[in-house]
């Protein structure tokens, strides 16, 4: 049995020698990648060790304002250098971090306050990083629906917490009937016997969207597998904690250009336009003018 004495006030955890020899680390900052650290949105004692851990030992420590991060980085002698991060520069600044990491630097991410990439600057930087190839985790978070959102590097501007699914066909449909429709991003918790079963279900439901199950977040086999529902990779791990996040419903503008003109028109007058409006409508989705909207349209009638 594991006895944890704690030594008080905000300082780490005290273990007694015999424990602390066989434990695990608690701290894998060794690992040259982005740490995107969770901070506290009000009172300096709510971080967690290896967010104060993975900071102090960054090579470098990306702040939303560094000024108001140096209020939290006294507090714990964090003394790493720093340098601001803002949502304006994200685009220009995500290369050189990406570049950083790829050399073999630990980079961190903090924000004003409470986890970065949401309603904060992060999620140009997570996507970078995931077309590149190259690792990050989130450390601190205390809810796996919120770390698993910032670390498929899904849109975070909007989402939406579903929870587990039902088991019985009728709830699941009646459950979803809320949510298909919705733009925003889903947060599902699936244990991990029902991956491909809720899988198969949402895309029955939700169609053929990116999905990504976000594995084991911060432990020793965080992965997050990126797919297109309903099609898990064979060879992918479905063992442990897992959530599935899933894109919200297409934008249905996009959705139409995605068509071609004749469908798209066809789309149209189905809803009832007639096909003088329906062309007028599809010109302007598609920012064309009307008359290249018929030629297309005779074109594909001939
Ligand atoms: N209260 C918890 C929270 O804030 O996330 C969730 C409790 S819920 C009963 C347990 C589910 O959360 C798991 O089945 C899994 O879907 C998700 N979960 C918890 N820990 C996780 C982890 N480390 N990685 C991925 N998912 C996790």
């Amino acid at each position: 049995m594991w006895i944890t004495f704690f030594s008080g006030g905000f300082g780490p955890p005290f273990f007694c020698a015999k424990s602390l020899a066989a434990r695990p680390p608690l701290c894998y900052t060794n690992r040259k990648m982005l740490y995107i650290v969770v901070t506290p949105i009000g009172n300096l004692g709510d971080i967690t060790y290896r967010a104060v851990e993975t900071l102090k030992s960054a090579d470098l420590i990306l702040c939303e304002d560094t000024r108001h991060s140096a209020v939290l980085f006294a507090r714990y002698g964090i003394t790493a250098p720093v340098r601001a991060y803002e949502k304006f520069s994200e685009s220009r600044q995500a290369d050189a971090i990406a570049d950083m990491i790829e050399s073999g630097k630990n980079v961190a991410l903090v924000s004003d306050a409470g986890t970065p990439v949401i309603s904060d600057p992060g999620s140009v930087l997570v996507r970078r990083l995931r077309e590149r190839g190259l690792e990050y985790t989130v450390v601190g978070s205390g809810c796996a629906a919120v770390s698993a959102l910032v670390l498929s590097g899904f849109d975070a501007s909007s989402f939406c917490f579903v929870g587990f699914l039902p088991d019985k066909e009728g709830d699941r449909n009646r459950l979803m009937d809320r949510f298909a429709g919705l733009r925003s991003t889903l947060l599902f918790y699936v244990p991990p016997h029902d991956a491909v079963r809720d899988a198969a279900f949402l895309f029955s439901r939700l169609g053929a969207r990116k999905a990504c199950l976000v594995r084991e977040i911060s432990k020793l086999h965080e992965d997050v597998i990126d797919f297109t529902l309903p099609d898990i990779p064979a060879d992918a791990v479905l063992k442990g904690e897992m959530v599935l996040v899933v894109e919200g419903a297409p934008d249905p503008a996009e959705a139409l250009l995605a068509l071609d003109v004749k469908e798209h028109f066809a789309r149209y007058v189905a809803g009832g336009m007639t096909e003088k409006e329906a062309m007028k409508a599809v010109a302007r989705d598609r920012g064309v003018s009307k008359s290249a909207v018929y030629a297309e349209l005779k074109g594909s009638r001939s």
